[in-house]
């Protein structure tokens, strides 16, 4: 994830079909890496207010696109030191929480967009991984 680089990674990304991901929205190169990894997370409240950001994936790469969520939301999640952990998130943070959350539940960002626009990524998609299987 953070090699990528990225912000966020949930288990079905990588194969592993379990209810987390890790997520680390610093972005100061300067700071020590602080993944938070969550467990069964659930989002308990969605503020009203809304927010925009270009958001990418790295289960679609090098592909972005604007898309609106709740700018605020409060996550419920089992930590792993085996506690309940709840606590309210905004900004990237926010955004990356929902974003992978949705992978847990097999959504990708590019299903909030246009049709248009997302056949347009789903085609380069498609074409990349013919390259790659060439290559
Ligand atoms: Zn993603």
């Amino acid at each position: 994830m953070y090699d990528a680089p990225g912000v966020g990674l949930a288990a079905p990304q990588v194969g592993v079909l379990s209810r987390l991901y890790v997520m680390d929205c610093n972005k100061d190169p300067e700071a020590e890496p602080e993944p938070i990894v969550m467990i069964n997370p659930e989002i308990t409240w969605r503020s009203e207010a809304l927010n925009v950001y270009e958001e990418g994936c790295l289960s679609i790469p090098d592909q972005y696109a604007e898309v609106t969520r709740p700018a605020e939301v409060r996550v419920a999640w089992l930590g792993l030191d085996g506690k309940a952990h709840e606590r309210e998130f905004d900004g990237l943070w926010a955004t990356c929480a929902q974003h992978e959350i949705d992978h847990l539940d097999g959504k990708l960002f590019i299903d909030y967009l246009s049709a248009m626009k997302r056949q347009m990524i789903t085609r380069k998609m498609v074409k990349l991984k013919r390259e790659t299987a060439r290559g």
